[in-house]
């Protein structure tokens, strides 16, 4: 029998144990062609079924309506920092962001190469421990930039700033497809794979194709969102295994109920944790409970000389992926959608047992 792991990686991460079996099939032999995934041209009649039916259950699984494209892209969300001013801001144009972390922190350097930026809300002050409350957003902006869930600070939007009175553009790479949102109310939705939706190496990118073509830039070919519509997400080779494996998972959700049903179940982990946490003194999470993060929950311990002894606990006990980030410390734990909530209970059940031990 293999071991159980539970699997808190914050990315690359956990992903179905289905998915991983049908994947390596597909190495092997694909569809019983007798032929890898890996050795098929992606404009054949073999693989293009693949991209067209990982466009469309996207679609499917978040209710998208005509004006939204799906596309699939090369590189991770780092790429989107600059591919969406570089296709949504004009030089002398200002776009609008939201501070809340690392990953936000990123996204408005890159946006400054190419235009204006103002911050319409931050809480570095507060050292990313919550969501701004209050936005400004200049009605000439070109867009507002959220971060719907920060990796590294573990928290997350949970009321979405909808109504900000111009495009809406959210980096979702840590909480896609991980509940339910007004996906058509968002102009443009970017997400690297690797955290809740397959493996590294390509991102989702959803666009209302009626923002495109405002600025005045000459774009090159293969960053221009535009040529990427025309072509069918085939401008050019396409990561043809990381689109298959992102169909893989997509299918699995939708056998899982789709994002309504996952909702409830990432709902249920993150409360389980967040009760937990609250009820040992021994532990603390610095996120304002209203903007804790279902998907990466952080927290230290009071003592920080404990800290070590309860990760060598957990070690022990096969949990991999809880060590903090480097530039917040403690522990993260990241509860993505292929997470069951056993995984989460064996890690309360060791909180409890720590605390009563240390208490
Ligand atoms: C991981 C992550 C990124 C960066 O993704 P890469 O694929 O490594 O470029 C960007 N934004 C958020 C919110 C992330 O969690």
């Amino acid at each position: 029998m293999t071991k159980v792991i539970h699997n808190f990686n914050a990315g690359p991460s956990i992903l179905p144990k289905e998915v991983f079996e049908a994947a390596s099939k597909a190495v092997l032999n694909f569809n019983d062609t007798g032929l890898s995934i890996l050795e098929i041209g992606h404009r054949t009649s073999l693989f293009q079924p693949v991209m067209n039916e990982a466009r469309s259950l996207v679609k499917e699984l978040m209710g998208l309506g005509d004006k939204h494209e799906v596309l699939f892209l090369h590189g991770g969300a780092s790429t989107q920092f600059m591919q969406v001013p570089m296709n949504l801001l004009n030089e002398n144009d200002i776009a609008s962001y939201t501070e809340t972390g690392t990953w936000a922190g990123k996204a408005i350097k890159e946006a400054r190469l190419f235009g204006h930026v103002e911050i319409a809300g931050s809480s570095k002050t507060e050292n990313y421990t919550c969501i701004p409350d209050e936005l400004s957003v200049s009605p000439t902006a070109a867009y507002l930039h959220i971060t719907t869930n920060e990796t590294i600070a573990g928290t997350q939007w949970h009321a979405i700033p909808y109504d900000c009175g111009v495009p809406l553009v959210a980096d979702m790479s840590s909480d896609i497809l991980s509940r339910q949102l007004d996906f058509n109310r968002f102009d443009l939705i970017y997400a690297g794979a690797q955290k809740n939706m397959g493996a590294a190496g390509v991102n989702l990118l959803v666009v209302n194709k009626e923002i495109l073509g405002k600025v005045t830039r000459t774009i090159p070919t293969i960053l221009d969102y535009r040529n990427h519509i025309a072509e069918g997400s085939m401008l050019n080779t396409p990561p043809v295994f990381a689109v298959y494996v992102v169909l893989l998972t997509l299918r699995w959700l939708k056998s899982q109920g789709g994002v309504a049903a996952i909702e409830n179940r990432n709902r249920e982990k993150a409360n389980l944790f967040y009760n937990t946490l609250d009820a040992l003194p021994l532990f603390h999470g610095p996120v304002a409970t209203p903007d804790r993060s279902w998907m990466n929950a952080v927290f230290v311990m009071k003592d920080p000389a404990l800290e070590q002894e309860f990760m060598d606990w957990c070690k022990k006990e096969n949990m991999v992926g809880i060590k903090g980030h480097r530039s917040v410390g403690g522990f993260r734990v990241s509860m993505y959608n292929a997470l069951t909530i056993d995984s989460v209970k064996a890690l309360t059940d060791l909180m409890k047992e720590f605390a009563t031990k240390k208490g």
